[in-house]
């Protein structure tokens, strides 16, 4: 009969934390999190120590039920406020239940639970030892309360015994499963980020570059709206890395994006497609003022020092094609093929120079 109860009282606790922990795996309750979710939490895990309640599982006199689970949880990762809410209302819970010795002795256990939960996630101990520390002073607190009880002492033992055996069993599995579920949802946001970002300048990269290009084309032409691409190149970037070595280009890469992410708006889409040439998509712009900021960052370029691990300073310089939807073209998916064609150009044309797409004019020279 116990395992019957005990059985659901589990399914119930991992049922719901589960559901609750998927539910808020883009901001887990943290002790940063905002007031609102702390309430949010605290009232959610108040009502599901009140479900417990009600499933309790009857041995002899007493009774055992795992009230307590939601309240050590909110105290481990949320901290105080969340905690102190679902105490209050497990407590109102329990007075819900009747007003007797063994009501206000609950309510001495879920406060004096609580309050320790809360100092010991304060200690520089591992998570495991917390939750131990934690589920087994909540575990004293009990068989403290139950020796007021009155009970004979053989029910006192067994009783007691059954207890902790099954406090220690559904916390650690409470902790158990939504470790398990934030872990594996950090997992997934770390390899989703990954596959849309460059490794060495944290770039979108050109899987990204691909998505957005698409987005951003489509959006254009439904909205009517200019979108200018930018093609870079560094020139003879072949040099440095025969002059001074593969690592020490990285770093000029790296220090070139910061230069275009903080000259281009923060809402433009700025990536490497690979190797030394990087793209910017600029929003809403029209080729004109796609010229300057190309200008902008070729100048920008050409006048910083590059500093290399040796101490050593470089100077380097890039080219830039532009093309924009709809001056230099009428259909966005060209952009790709005419900013790369200007980019040509200004490289033909000697290096250190911004080109805007003429394929009008290209094709009737
Ligand atoms: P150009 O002015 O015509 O663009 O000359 P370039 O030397 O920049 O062009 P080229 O395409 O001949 O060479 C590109 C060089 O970029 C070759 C390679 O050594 C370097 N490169 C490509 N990817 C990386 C990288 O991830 N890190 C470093 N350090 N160098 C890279
Ligand atoms: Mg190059
Ligand atoms: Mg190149």
């Amino acid at each position: 009969m116990i395992l019957k109860e005990l059985i659901s009282n589990l399914a119930i606790l991992v049922a719901i934390l589960f559901v609750y922990t998927q539910l808020t795996n883009s901001s887990p309750l943290r002790r940063t999190s905002s007031r609102r979710q702390k309430i949010t939490a605290g009232v959610l895990a108040g009502i599901l120590s009140n479900v417990l309640m009600l499933y309790s599982i009857p041995m002899d006199s007493v009774i055992i039920d795992l009230r307590h689970i939601p309240v050590v949880l909110m105290s481990y990762y949320g901290g105080s406020i969340p905690a102190l809410i679902a105490m209050v209302l497990t407590i109102i819970g329990r007075f819900l239940f009747g007003f007797t010795t063994q009501a206000v002795l609950a309510i001495i256990f879920i406060g004096g639970t609580t309050f320790l939960t809360l100092f010991i996630t304060r200690l520089e101990l591992s998570k495991m030892k917390k939750v131990f520390l934690a589920l087994t002073l909540s575990n004293l607190i009990f068989t403290i309360m139950l020796t007021f009880l009155s009970l004979r002492i053989d029910t006192l033992i067994s009783f007691g015994l059954s207890y902790w055996s099954i406090s220690y069993l559904a916390g650690f599995l409470s902790f158990y499963v939504v470790e398990y579920v934030r872990r594996n949802q950090r997992i997934l946001n770390k390899y989703k980020s990954e596959s849309v970002t460059d490794g060495l300048t944290g770039l979108n990269n050109v899987r990204k570059f691909d998505q957005l290009f698409n987005d951003v084309c489509t959006e254009a032409q439904d909205r009517d709206e200019k979108v200018s691409l930018l093609y870079i190149d560094i020139d003879h970037f072949k040099k440095v890395n025969d002059t001074y070595g593969h690592v020490e280009g990285d770093q000029v890469l790296v220090e070139l994006s910061h230069i275009l992410t903080s000259t281009v708006r923060s809402f433009d889409h700025v990536s490497r497609n690979g190797g030394e040439e990087f793209t910017v998509i600029l929003l809403a712009c029209p080729a004109q003022r796609a010229e300057e900021i190309s200008e902008r960052i070729r100048k920008k370029v050409q006048n910083h020092f590059f500093r290399l691990a040796t101490g050593e300073s470089i100077t380097i310089t890039v080219s830039i094609g532009i093309a924009c939807y709809d001056e230099t073209t009428n259909t966005p998916q060209l952009l790709i093929e005419e900013a790369d064609q200007a980019l040509y150009e200004a490289k033909q044309a000697g290096r250190n120079q911004v080109y805007l797409s003429n394929k009008f004019a290209r094709e009737h020279v």
